[in-house]
Protein backbone atom coordinates (compact mmCIF):
# COMPACT_ATOMS: atom_id res chain seq x y z
CA UNK A 1 0.00 0.00 0.00
CA UNK A 2 1.00 3.96 -0.37
CA UNK A 3 2.80 5.30 2.35
CA UNK A 4 0.99 8.07 4.12
CA UNK A 5 3.49 9.67 6.17
CA UNK A 6 3.72 12.51 4.31
CA UNK A 7 -0.07 13.35 5.28
CA UNK A 8 -0.41 16.27 6.94
CA UNK A 9 -2.56 16.47 10.12
CA UNK A 10 -5.46 17.64 10.76
CA UNK A 11 -5.51 21.24 11.87
CA UNK A 12 -8.04 23.73 13.51
CA UNK A 13 -8.41 26.07 11.12
CA UNK A 14 -10.13 23.64 8.58
CA UNK A 15 -12.41 25.32 5.50
CA UNK A 16 -14.85 22.44 6.42
CA UNK A 17 -17.25 21.73 9.10
CA UNK A 18 -17.61 18.30 8.54
CA UNK A 19 -21.17 16.48 9.35
CA UNK A 20 -20.05 12.86 8.67
CA UNK A 21 -22.67 10.56 8.67
CA UNK A 22 -21.66 7.68 6.34
CA UNK A 23 -18.56 6.97 8.52
CA UNK A 24 -20.65 5.69 10.99
CA UNK A 25 -22.42 3.20 9.32
CA UNK A 26 -20.68 -0.32 10.20
CA UNK A 27 -17.07 -0.70 9.01
CA UNK A 28 -18.03 -2.93 6.50
CA UNK A 29 -19.46 -0.20 4.64
CA UNK A 30 -16.44 1.13 3.76
CA UNK A 31 -12.32 0.93 4.42
CA UNK A 32 -10.64 4.25 6.18
CA UNK A 33 -7.61 5.83 4.28
CA UNK A 34 -6.14 9.06 3.64
CA UNK A 35 -5.22 9.92 -0.07
CA UNK A 36 -2.01 9.60 -1.37
CA UNK A 37 -0.06 12.31 -1.20
CA UNK A 38 0.82 14.16 -4.65
CA UNK A 39 4.21 15.62 -5.78
CA UNK A 40 3.12 19.26 -6.61
CA UNK A 41 -0.51 20.37 -6.41
CA UNK A 42 -1.96 23.28 -7.93
CA UNK A 43 -5.25 24.33 -8.09
CA UNK A 44 -6.89 25.02 -11.65
CA UNK A 45 -10.29 26.14 -10.86
CA UNK A 46 -12.29 26.40 -7.66
CA UNK A 47 -16.32 26.93 -7.79
CA UNK A 48 -16.15 29.89 -5.75
CA UNK A 49 -20.27 30.49 -5.82
CA UNK A 50 -20.38 26.31 -4.63
CA UNK A 51 -18.03 26.96 -2.01
CA UNK A 52 -20.33 30.06 -0.60
CA UNK A 53 -22.93 27.62 -0.67
CA UNK A 54 -22.01 24.86 1.05
CA UNK A 55 -20.70 27.19 3.79
CA UNK A 56 -17.10 27.27 2.67
CA UNK A 57 -14.82 29.97 2.74
CA UNK A 58 -13.42 30.07 -0.72
CA UNK A 59 -10.64 32.09 0.00
CA UNK A 60 -9.31 29.62 2.62
CA UNK A 61 -9.29 26.91 0.10
CA UNK A 62 -7.91 28.98 -2.47
CA UNK A 63 -4.16 29.55 0.20
CA UNK A 64 -1.39 26.95 -0.08
CA UNK A 65 -3.44 24.72 2.73
CA UNK A 66 -6.92 24.97 1.00
CA UNK A 67 -4.66 23.44 -2.06
CA UNK A 68 -3.11 20.90 -0.35
CA UNK A 69 -6.62 19.44 1.58
CA UNK A 70 -8.07 19.49 -2.22
CA UNK A 71 -5.13 17.65 -3.30
CA UNK A 72 -5.25 15.05 -0.88
CA UNK A 73 -2.02 15.89 1.05
CA UNK A 74 -3.42 17.55 3.87
CA UNK A 75 -6.30 16.10 5.90
CA UNK A 76 -8.57 18.93 6.92
CA UNK A 77 -10.20 18.63 11.03
CA UNK A 78 -13.53 17.20 11.06
CA UNK A 79 -12.14 14.81 7.66
CA UNK A 80 -13.10 10.78 8.11
CA UNK A 81 -11.69 9.71 4.62
CA UNK A 82 -12.76 6.59 3.41
CA UNK A 83 -13.44 4.27 0.53
CA UNK A 84 -17.55 3.09 -0.36
CA UNK A 85 -17.75 -0.10 -1.15
CA UNK A 86 -20.15 -1.20 -4.18
CA UNK A 87 -20.92 -3.49 -6.54
CA UNK A 88 -22.76 -3.26 -9.81
CA UNK A 89 -24.04 -4.62 -13.14
CA UNK A 90 -21.72 -3.36 -15.89
CA UNK A 91 -22.76 -2.95 -19.71
CA UNK A 92 -25.13 -5.68 -17.98
CA UNK A 93 -22.81 -8.12 -16.53
CA UNK A 94 -22.43 -8.50 -13.10
CA UNK A 95 -19.25 -7.52 -10.83
CA UNK A 96 -19.56 -8.57 -7.17
CA UNK A 97 -16.99 -5.89 -5.89
CA UNK A 98 -16.14 -2.52 -7.17
CA UNK A 99 -15.92 0.21 -4.87
CA UNK A 100 -13.59 3.50 -4.95
CA UNK A 101 -10.93 2.71 -6.26
CA UNK A 102 -9.38 5.82 -6.96
CA UNK A 103 -12.23 8.17 -5.19
CA UNK A 104 -11.78 8.85 -1.47
CA UNK A 105 -14.85 10.85 0.93
CA UNK A 106 -13.31 13.03 2.78
CA UNK A 107 -17.04 13.74 4.62
CA UNK A 108 -20.02 15.70 4.99
CA UNK A 109 -21.16 19.44 4.63
CA UNK A 110 -24.52 20.67 5.29
CA UNK A 111 -24.87 23.66 2.91
CA UNK A 112 -26.82 26.92 3.07
CA UNK A 113 -30.07 25.34 1.57
CA UNK A 114 -29.94 22.52 5.31
CA UNK A 115 -28.86 20.11 2.66
CA UNK A 116 -25.80 17.75 3.38
CA UNK A 117 -23.91 17.26 0.81
CA UNK A 118 -20.47 14.33 0.46
CA UNK A 119 -17.23 16.04 -1.03
CA UNK A 120 -15.32 13.67 -2.42
CA UNK A 121 -11.92 13.56 -4.44
CA UNK A 122 -11.65 11.35 -7.27
CA UNK A 123 -8.10 10.44 -8.61
CA UNK A 124 -6.83 10.54 -4.57
CA UNK A 125 -4.43 7.60 -4.85
CA UNK A 126 -5.18 3.58 -4.65
CA UNK A 127 -7.68 2.09 -2.31
CA UNK A 128 -8.25 -1.86 -1.37
CA UNK A 129 -11.03 -1.31 -4.66
CA UNK A 130 -8.30 -0.24 -6.68
CA UNK A 131 -7.83 -3.54 -8.65
CA UNK A 132 -5.61 -3.06 -11.67
CA UNK A 133 -6.53 0.79 -11.84
CA UNK A 134 -3.08 3.26 -9.92
CA UNK A 135 -5.98 4.95 -8.13
CA UNK A 136 -5.62 8.21 -10.06
CA UNK A 137 -7.06 10.69 -12.63
CA UNK A 138 -5.84 12.00 -15.42
CA UNK A 139 -6.57 16.06 -16.71
CA UNK A 140 -8.51 15.54 -19.15
CA UNK A 141 -11.60 13.78 -17.75
CA UNK A 142 -11.41 16.20 -14.82
CA UNK A 143 -11.48 18.96 -16.72
CA UNK A 144 -14.49 17.51 -18.77
CA UNK A 145 -16.55 16.15 -15.86
CA UNK A 146 -15.94 20.09 -14.37
CA UNK A 147 -17.38 21.65 -17.49
CA UNK A 148 -20.19 18.91 -18.13
CA UNK A 149 -21.09 18.45 -14.53
CA UNK A 150 -21.56 22.34 -13.99
CA UNK A 151 -23.42 22.78 -17.51
CA UNK A 152 -26.05 20.36 -16.54
CA UNK A 153 -26.40 21.79 -12.92
CA UNK A 154 -27.08 25.57 -15.30
CA UNK A 155 -29.14 23.80 -17.11
CA UNK A 156 -30.86 22.73 -14.11
CA UNK A 157 -30.45 18.81 -14.45
CA UNK A 158 -29.86 17.04 -10.84
CA UNK A 159 -26.20 16.60 -11.06
CA UNK A 160 -23.06 15.85 -8.57
CA UNK A 161 -21.07 19.09 -9.21
CA UNK A 162 -17.61 20.31 -9.74
CA UNK A 163 -16.41 21.86 -6.24
CA UNK A 164 -12.54 22.19 -7.65
CA UNK A 165 -9.83 20.79 -9.79
CA UNK A 166 -6.18 20.65 -9.05
CA UNK A 167 -3.11 19.41 -11.43
CA UNK A 168 -0.86 17.02 -9.14
CA UNK A 169 2.55 17.67 -11.06
CA UNK A 170 2.68 13.95 -11.60
CA UNK A 171 2.10 11.86 -14.73
CA UNK A 172 -0.17 9.20 -15.35
CA UNK A 173 -0.06 6.32 -17.50
CA UNK A 174 -2.18 5.70 -19.84
CA UNK A 175 -1.64 5.33 -23.88
CA UNK A 176 0.61 7.65 -22.81
CA UNK A 177 1.80 9.87 -19.62
CA UNK A 178 -0.92 12.76 -18.87
CA UNK A 179 -0.64 15.36 -16.86
CA UNK A 180 -2.52 13.93 -13.10
CA UNK A 181 -5.19 15.85 -11.81
CA UNK A 182 -7.60 15.65 -8.66
CA UNK A 183 -11.38 16.45 -8.76
CA UNK A 184 -13.05 17.89 -6.11
CA UNK A 185 -16.53 15.79 -6.52
CA UNK A 186 -20.17 17.48 -4.47
CA UNK A 187 -22.82 15.08 -4.13
CA UNK A 188 -26.03 14.63 -2.09
CA UNK A 189 -24.78 11.34 -1.76
CA UNK A 190 -22.48 8.56 -3.26
CA UNK A 191 -24.87 5.97 -2.85
CA UNK A 192 -25.51 4.12 -5.71
CA UNK A 193 -27.99 1.40 -6.49
CA UNK A 194 -24.34 -0.35 -6.60
CA UNK A 195 -24.37 -0.36 -3.20
CA UNK A 196 -27.32 -2.18 -1.77
CA UNK A 197 -25.99 -4.38 -4.80
CA UNK A 198 -22.79 -5.08 -2.78
CA UNK A 199 -24.93 -6.26 0.20
CA UNK A 200 -27.99 -7.99 -1.60
CA UNK A 201 -25.45 -9.81 -2.99
CA UNK A 202 -23.74 -11.11 0.28
CA UNK A 203 -27.14 -11.92 1.69
CA UNK A 204 -26.28 -9.20 4.29
CA UNK A 205 -30.04 -7.91 4.81
CA UNK A 206 -29.06 -6.59 8.33
CA UNK A 207 -26.83 -4.08 5.58
CA UNK A 208 -29.29 -3.36 2.86
CA UNK A 209 -31.71 -2.70 6.01
CA UNK A 210 -28.85 -0.15 7.29
CA UNK A 211 -28.40 1.62 4.27
CA UNK A 212 -32.28 2.11 3.19
CA UNK A 213 -32.93 3.36 6.64
CA UNK A 214 -30.03 5.99 6.04
CA UNK A 215 -30.63 6.79 2.38
CA UNK A 216 -34.46 7.01 3.69
CA UNK A 217 -33.12 9.32 6.74
CA UNK A 218 -31.00 11.73 4.46
CA UNK A 219 -32.64 12.18 0.91
CA UNK A 220 -36.15 10.86 1.67
CA UNK A 221 -37.21 11.28 4.90
CA UNK A 222 -40.89 12.07 3.61
CA UNK A 223 -41.33 8.23 3.52
CA UNK A 224 -39.71 7.52 7.10
CA UNK A 225 -42.91 8.23 8.35
CA UNK A 226 -45.52 5.86 5.94
CA UNK A 227 -46.20 2.57 7.16
CA UNK A 228 -44.24 1.16 4.26
CA UNK A 229 -40.92 3.28 4.29
CA UNK A 230 -39.27 0.58 2.24
CA UNK A 231 -41.35 0.67 -0.32
CA UNK A 232 -41.41 4.48 0.06
CA UNK A 233 -38.10 4.53 -0.62
CA UNK A 234 -38.32 2.28 -3.95
CA UNK A 235 -41.40 4.42 -5.17
CA UNK A 236 -39.43 7.92 -4.63
CA UNK A 237 -36.12 6.29 -6.63
CA UNK A 238 -38.36 5.63 -9.42
CA UNK A 239 -39.79 8.59 -9.33
CA UNK A 240 -36.03 10.63 -9.10
CA UNK A 241 -34.84 8.56 -12.11
CA UNK A 242 -37.74 9.07 -14.41
CA UNK A 243 -37.32 12.79 -13.78
CA UNK A 244 -34.02 12.44 -14.61
CA UNK A 245 -33.97 10.44 -17.43
CA UNK A 246 -36.56 12.19 -19.05
CA UNK A 247 -34.22 15.97 -18.12
CA UNK A 248 -31.35 13.98 -20.25
CA UNK A 249 -33.49 13.26 -22.95
CA UNK A 250 -34.76 16.94 -23.20
CA UNK A 251 -31.76 18.14 -23.27
CA UNK A 252 -29.78 15.19 -25.50
CA UNK A 253 -27.25 14.11 -22.69
CA UNK A 254 -26.29 10.37 -23.32
CA UNK A 255 -24.18 9.34 -20.41
CA UNK A 256 -22.54 6.88 -21.87
CA UNK A 257 -22.11 4.41 -18.70
CA UNK A 258 -25.65 3.90 -17.22
CA UNK A 259 -24.09 0.73 -15.39
CA UNK A 260 -26.09 0.13 -11.83
CA UNK A 261 -22.64 1.15 -9.75
CA UNK A 262 -22.99 4.69 -11.62
CA UNK A 263 -26.85 5.35 -10.92
CA UNK A 264 -26.92 7.42 -7.58
CA UNK A 265 -29.71 6.87 -5.35
CA UNK A 266 -30.13 10.42 -4.51
CA UNK A 267 -31.16 10.91 -8.68
CA UNK A 268 -28.23 12.73 -9.33
CA UNK A 269 -26.11 12.78 -12.72
CA UNK A 270 -23.11 10.97 -11.68
CA UNK A 271 -19.77 9.55 -13.05
CA UNK A 272 -19.38 11.88 -16.29
CA UNK A 273 -17.09 9.60 -18.14
CA UNK A 274 -17.62 9.19 -22.21
CA UNK A 275 -20.75 11.51 -21.97
CA UNK A 276 -21.79 13.64 -24.61
CA UNK A 277 -24.47 16.46 -25.61
CA UNK A 278 -25.96 15.87 -29.37
CA UNK A 279 -24.74 17.65 -32.16
CA UNK A 280 -27.19 16.22 -34.96
CA UNK A 281 -30.47 14.71 -33.43
CA UNK A 282 -30.55 10.52 -34.02
CA UNK A 283 -32.02 8.56 -31.52
CA UNK A 284 -29.24 6.25 -32.01
CA UNK A 285 -26.53 8.19 -30.97
CA UNK A 286 -23.91 6.66 -29.14
CA UNK A 287 -20.19 7.95 -28.37
CA UNK A 288 -18.45 6.26 -26.08
CA UNK A 289 -16.01 4.25 -27.56
CA UNK A 290 -16.22 1.60 -25.01
CA UNK A 291 -20.07 0.96 -25.88
CA UNK A 292 -19.32 -1.05 -28.72
CA UNK A 293 -22.95 -2.54 -29.02
CA UNK A 294 -25.08 1.05 -28.20
CA UNK A 295 -26.08 -0.69 -25.59
CA UNK A 296 -26.41 3.38 -23.81
CA UNK A 297 -27.36 5.12 -26.70
CA UNK A 298 -29.62 8.27 -26.71
CA UNK A 299 -33.07 6.21 -27.50
CA UNK A 300 -32.11 3.49 -24.90
CA UNK A 301 -31.60 5.30 -21.99
CA UNK A 302 -34.74 5.53 -20.59
CA UNK A 303 -35.11 1.39 -20.83
CA UNK A 304 -32.10 1.19 -18.96
CA UNK A 305 -33.04 3.23 -15.98
CA UNK A 306 -35.39 0.57 -16.03
CA UNK A 307 -33.45 -2.01 -15.82
CA UNK A 308 -31.34 -0.56 -13.30
CA UNK A 309 -34.37 0.27 -11.04
CA UNK A 310 -35.40 -3.24 -11.45
CA UNK A 311 -31.40 -4.46 -10.01
CA UNK A 312 -32.29 -1.67 -7.23
CA UNK A 313 -36.01 -3.68 -5.98
CA UNK A 314 -34.39 -6.78 -6.53
CA UNK A 315 -31.98 -5.65 -3.68
CA UNK A 316 -35.13 -4.51 -1.19
CA UNK A 317 -36.80 -7.39 -1.39
CA UNK A 318 -36.35 -8.88 1.80
CA UNK A 319 -37.31 -5.87 3.45
CA UNK A 320 -40.91 -5.50 1.95
CA UNK A 321 -42.14 -8.70 2.96
CA UNK A 322 -41.13 -12.23 4.13
CA UNK A 323 -43.01 -14.01 1.63
CA UNK A 324 -41.29 -13.55 -1.67
CA UNK A 325 -44.08 -13.91 -4.22
CA UNK A 326 -45.93 -10.97 -2.21
CA UNK A 327 -42.13 -8.87 -1.91
CA UNK A 328 -42.35 -9.16 -6.14
CA UNK A 329 -45.56 -8.34 -6.98
CA UNK A 330 -45.26 -5.31 -4.60
CA UNK A 331 -41.79 -4.00 -5.99
CA UNK A 332 -43.32 -4.88 -9.69
CA UNK A 333 -46.43 -2.45 -9.16
CA UNK A 334 -44.20 0.11 -8.24
CA UNK A 335 -41.48 -0.22 -10.79
CA UNK A 336 -44.48 -1.19 -13.07
CA UNK A 337 -45.03 2.45 -12.65
CA UNK A 338 -41.95 3.66 -14.38
CA UNK A 339 -42.84 4.36 -17.87
CA UNK A 340 -45.49 6.46 -17.47
CA UNK A 341 -43.86 8.03 -14.79
CA UNK A 342 -41.03 8.93 -17.80
CA UNK A 343 -43.14 9.35 -20.28
CA UNK A 344 -45.10 11.69 -17.81
CA UNK A 345 -41.53 14.34 -17.56
CA UNK A 346 -40.87 13.72 -21.05
CA UNK A 347 -43.93 14.75 -22.81
CA UNK A 348 -44.52 17.42 -20.36
CA UNK A 349 -40.75 18.48 -21.30
CA UNK A 350 -41.08 18.11 -25.15
CA UNK A 351 -44.24 20.50 -24.97
CA UNK A 352 -42.60 23.32 -23.25
CA UNK A 353 -40.16 23.11 -25.66
CA UNK A 354 -42.37 23.63 -28.54
CA UNK A 355 -43.69 26.00 -26.98
CA UNK A 356 -47.53 24.42 -26.34
CA UNK A 357 -48.91 25.70 -22.51
CA UNK A 358 -52.29 23.15 -22.95
CA UNK A 359 -52.49 20.06 -23.41
CA UNK A 360 -53.83 18.35 -26.21
CA UNK A 361 -53.77 14.53 -27.68
CA UNK A 362 -51.85 15.43 -30.81
CA UNK A 363 -49.03 16.71 -28.58
CA UNK A 364 -46.77 13.90 -28.52
CA UNK A 365 -47.13 13.31 -32.08
CA UNK A 366 -46.66 16.36 -33.22
CA UNK A 367 -43.48 16.66 -31.29
CA UNK A 368 -42.75 13.37 -32.59
CA UNK A 369 -42.99 14.24 -35.86
CA UNK A 370 -40.38 17.29 -35.74
CA UNK A 371 -37.93 14.75 -34.12
CA UNK A 372 -38.39 12.11 -36.73
CA UNK A 373 -37.98 15.38 -39.46
CA UNK A 374 -34.78 16.19 -37.50
CA UNK A 375 -33.27 12.66 -37.41
CA UNK A 376 -34.06 12.84 -41.60
CA UNK A 377 -32.51 15.67 -41.97
CA UNK A 378 -29.82 15.86 -39.46
CA UNK A 379 -30.72 18.95 -38.41
CA UNK A 380 -28.47 20.18 -34.80
CA UNK A 381 -30.94 19.08 -32.23
CA UNK A 382 -29.84 22.18 -29.71
CA UNK A 383 -30.27 24.67 -32.47
CA UNK A 384 -33.16 23.66 -33.96
CA UNK A 385 -35.15 23.60 -30.04
CA UNK A 386 -33.81 27.71 -29.77
CA UNK A 387 -34.19 28.55 -33.17
CA UNK A 388 -38.20 27.71 -32.72
CA UNK A 389 -38.16 30.07 -30.15
CA UNK A 390 -38.15 32.76 -32.37
CA UNK A 391 -41.28 32.01 -34.91
CA UNK A 392 -44.46 33.92 -34.76
CA UNK A 393 -47.36 32.54 -34.32
CA UNK A 394 -49.16 33.19 -37.58
CA UNK A 395 -46.73 34.10 -39.74
CA UNK A 396 -44.02 32.73 -41.43
CA UNK A 397 -41.52 35.62 -41.36
CA UNK A 398 -39.27 34.12 -38.99
CA UNK A 399 -39.09 30.77 -39.93
CA UNK A 400 -36.06 30.94 -41.86
CA UNK A 401 -33.18 30.84 -39.65
CA UNK A 402 -34.65 27.23 -38.45
CA UNK A 403 -35.72 25.92 -41.67
CA UNK A 404 -32.36 26.33 -42.98
CA UNK A 405 -31.37 23.26 -40.52
CA UNK A 406 -32.44 21.00 -42.40
CA UNK A 407 -31.41 19.57 -45.34
CA UNK A 408 -33.78 19.63 -47.31
CA UNK A 409 -36.23 22.71 -45.88
CA UNK A 410 -39.65 21.39 -47.14
CA UNK A 411 -39.32 19.26 -44.16
CA UNK A 412 -39.95 21.67 -41.25
CA UNK A 413 -42.03 24.08 -43.59
CA UNK A 414 -45.11 20.97 -43.65
CA UNK A 415 -44.44 20.41 -39.55
CA UNK A 416 -44.32 24.54 -38.86
CA UNK A 417 -47.92 24.18 -40.49
CA UNK A 418 -49.17 21.89 -38.04
CA UNK A 419 -47.55 23.68 -35.08
CA UNK A 420 -49.08 26.81 -36.36
CA UNK A 421 -52.70 24.90 -36.46
CA UNK A 422 -51.91 23.77 -33.07
CA UNK A 423 -50.48 27.00 -31.36
CA UNK A 424 -53.72 28.93 -32.45
CA UNK A 425 -54.96 26.39 -29.87
CA UNK A 426 -53.20 28.42 -26.89
CA UNK A 427 -54.27 31.54 -25.56
CA UNK A 428 -50.62 33.06 -25.54
CA UNK A 429 -49.11 35.93 -27.37
CA UNK A 430 -45.79 35.44 -29.12
CA UNK A 431 -44.16 37.13 -26.69
CA UNK A 432 -44.57 35.30 -23.56
CA UNK A 433 -44.62 32.37 -25.67
CA UNK A 434 -41.40 32.79 -27.15
CA UNK A 435 -39.95 33.73 -23.16
CA UNK A 436 -41.14 30.07 -21.67
CA UNK A 437 -39.30 28.31 -24.82
CA UNK A 438 -36.10 30.56 -24.37
CA UNK A 439 -36.12 28.95 -20.18
CA UNK A 440 -36.31 25.78 -21.62
CA UNK A 441 -34.51 25.96 -24.76
CA UNK A 442 -31.02 26.59 -24.29
CA UNK A 443 -28.49 28.15 -26.47
CA UNK A 444 -25.68 26.89 -24.85
CA UNK A 445 -24.35 23.50 -24.57
CA UNK A 446 -20.86 21.72 -23.60
CA UNK A 447 -20.47 20.86 -27.02
CA UNK A 448 -18.46 18.07 -27.99
CA UNK A 449 -15.75 20.18 -30.02
CA UNK A 450 -15.59 22.66 -27.81
CA UNK A 451 -15.13 20.41 -24.54
CA UNK A 452 -12.21 18.65 -26.67
CA UNK A 453 -10.57 21.86 -28.07
CA UNK A 454 -10.68 23.37 -23.97
CA UNK A 455 -8.94 20.12 -22.60
CA UNK A 456 -6.58 20.06 -25.63
CA UNK A 457 -5.57 23.60 -25.17
CA UNK A 458 -5.07 22.78 -21.17
CA UNK A 459 -3.06 19.15 -22.00
CA UNK A 460 -0.87 20.57 -24.64
CA UNK A 461 -0.15 24.35 -23.63
CA UNK A 462 -1.05 24.34 -20.30
CA UNK A 463 -3.87 27.15 -22.00
CA UNK A 464 -7.00 27.11 -19.10
CA UNK A 465 -8.31 30.35 -20.84
CA UNK A 466 -10.94 28.15 -22.73
CA UNK A 467 -11.91 26.12 -20.16
CA UNK A 468 -12.33 29.15 -18.20
CA UNK A 469 -14.52 30.51 -20.35
CA UNK A 470 -16.25 27.35 -21.26
CA UNK A 471 -17.44 27.37 -17.75
CA UNK A 472 -18.55 31.43 -17.93
CA UNK A 473 -20.61 31.33 -21.27
CA UNK A 474 -22.71 27.86 -19.84
CA UNK A 475 -23.22 28.81 -16.29
CA UNK A 476 -26.16 30.92 -18.57
CA UNK A 477 -27.19 28.48 -21.24
CA UNK A 478 -30.59 29.75 -21.53
CA UNK A 479 -29.31 33.54 -22.17
CA UNK A 480 -28.43 34.56 -25.72
CA UNK A 481 -24.79 36.23 -24.89
CA UNK A 482 -23.97 37.61 -28.30
CA UNK A 483 -20.09 37.80 -27.43
CA UNK A 484 -20.06 34.04 -27.63
CA UNK A 485 -22.18 33.10 -30.80
CA UNK A 486 -19.41 30.62 -31.56
CA UNK A 487 -20.00 29.15 -28.30
CA UNK A 488 -24.05 28.08 -29.81
CA UNK A 489 -22.79 27.09 -32.96
CA UNK A 490 -22.89 23.29 -34.49
CA UNK A 491 -19.74 21.70 -35.53
CA UNK A 492 -18.27 22.23 -38.54
CA UNK A 493 -18.29 18.96 -40.75
CA UNK A 494 -14.08 18.62 -39.46
CA UNK A 495 -14.94 19.40 -36.24
CA UNK A 496 -17.42 16.90 -35.82
CA UNK A 497 -16.44 14.54 -33.02
CA UNK A 498 -18.13 11.01 -33.16
CA UNK A 499 -16.31 9.06 -29.88
CA UNK A 500 -15.59 10.13 -26.43
CA UNK A 501 -12.95 7.91 -24.04
CA UNK A 502 -13.62 6.79 -20.51
CA UNK A 503 -10.26 8.00 -20.04
CA UNK A 504 -9.97 6.48 -16.32
P1 LIG B 1 -16.09 4.05 -13.68
O1 LIG B 1 -16.16 3.33 -14.97
O2 LIG B 1 -15.21 5.26 -13.71
O3 LIG B 1 -17.44 4.33 -13.10
O4 LIG B 1 -15.35 3.09 -12.66
C1 LIG B 1 -15.68 1.74 -12.49
C2 LIG B 1 -14.83 1.15 -11.39
O5 LIG B 1 -13.44 1.22 -11.73
C3 LIG B 1 -14.96 1.84 -10.05
O6 LIG B 1 -14.85 0.85 -9.05
C4 LIG B 1 -13.79 2.76 -10.04
O7 LIG B 1 -13.38 3.12 -8.74
C5 LIG B 1 -12.74 1.92 -10.73
N1 LIG B 1 -11.69 2.73 -11.35
C6 LIG B 1 -11.81 3.52 -12.43
N2 LIG B 1 -10.63 4.10 -12.74
C7 LIG B 1 -9.73 3.67 -11.83
C8 LIG B 1 -8.36 3.92 -11.60
N3 LIG B 1 -7.64 4.72 -12.37
N4 LIG B 1 -7.78 3.29 -10.55
C9 LIG B 1 -8.49 2.48 -9.75
N5 LIG B 1 -9.78 2.20 -9.92
C10 LIG B 1 -10.41 2.79 -10.93
MG1 LIG C 1 -18.37 4.83 -11.62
Amino acid sequence: MANFSQVIAADDAAPFDFKNTYAGLPERFFVRLNPTPVRSPQLIRLNNGLAKHLGIDPNQLQTMQGVEILSGNRIPAGAEPLAMAYAGHQFGSWVPQLGDGRAILLGEVIGQDGVRRDIQLKGAGRTPFSRMGDGRAVLGPVLREYIVSEAMYSLGVPTTRALAAVTTGEKVMRERPFPGAIFARVAQSHVRVGTFQFFAARKDTEAVRFLADYVIARHFPDTESGSQPYLGLLRAVVSQQAKLVARWQLVGFIHGVMNTDNTSIAGETIDYGPCAFMDSYHPETVYSSIDQTGRYAYSNQPGIAYWNLGCFAQTLLPLFDKDVDMAVSQAEEIIGAYPSLFEKAYLSGLRSKIGLLKENEEDQELAQDLLDRMTKNEADYTLTFRRLCDLVGSRPEADEPVRSLFKNPADFDDWVLRWRKRVAKEEVNDVRRQEAMRGVNPAYIPRNHLVEEAINAAINEEDFSQFDKLITVLSSPYDDQPDFAKYAAPPRPDQVICATYCGT
